[in-house]
């Protein structure tokens, strides 16, 4: 059996057809004595570069290094997001096309809304830059692979989006169904008129 699977079909493989898959694909690879390109320890040191490349573009401090109890829970520190933008960053940043995004992504990130995964949001406001807000969340993985929640941020400046982390596969992409789940609820709180 030559099954081609793409990568949102091992996101929703169990784990034993998953190691089952890997196992056969490594035979294969052993086979055909295929190069390992990328080793764990260079892949977290390119995500890391990559973090902090994100934060200095924006001149803002890492989310992770700011203490708990500063965060609030309060709605009304949330940026006006309106479809417009929410939309607008989704095409700026898609690295696939946008009728996967319209058709099969975004229903994802609604459907991920909908059903609760999105948890509590945080915002954190910048002290030295008051227009720019930190917006936070821990998201439930939709994979039965990964058990620890994603955790995502946004980073907003006077209701414009600045950029954007999220711990899952896709998110170093700028555009996973987590921050599109997060935008919704966000928006939804903007049209209730909170
Ligand atoms: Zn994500």
């Amino acid at each position: 059996m030559d099954e081609q699977y793409q990568f949102e079909d091992l996101l929703h493989m169990t784990l034993s057809s998953l190691q089952d898959y890997l196992g056969l694909r490594a035979f294969g690879a052993y086979d055909l004595k295929a190069p390992i390109k990328y080793t764990q320890e260079k892949i977290s040191k390119e995500l890391k570069k990559e973090y902090q490349c994100r934060l200095q573009v924006c001149t803002a401090p890492d989310p992770n290094t700011i203490p708990a109890d500063k965060w609030e829970e309060n709605v009304l520190t949330w940026p006006n997001v309106n479809e417009g933008k929410a939309f607008s960053f989704i095409l700026q940043n898609k690295t696939v096309e946008t009728e996967y995004i319209g058709r099969n992504k975004d229903k994802k990130a609604y459907s991920f809304y909908e059903s609760g995964f999105v948890g509590c949001l945080y915002s954190y406001c910048l002290p030295d830059q008051r227009n720019k807000v930190f917006i936070k969340g821990d998201m439930t993985p939709s994979t039965k692979v990964c058990d620890r929640p994603h955790n995502t941020w946004i980073l907003f400046d006077s209701n414009s989006i600045l950029t954007i982390w999220c711990t899952c596969v896709a998110g170093t992409s700028l555009c996973c169904s987590h921050i599109l789940a997060v935008l919704y609820k966000i928006n939804v709180a903007h049209k209730r008129g909170y």
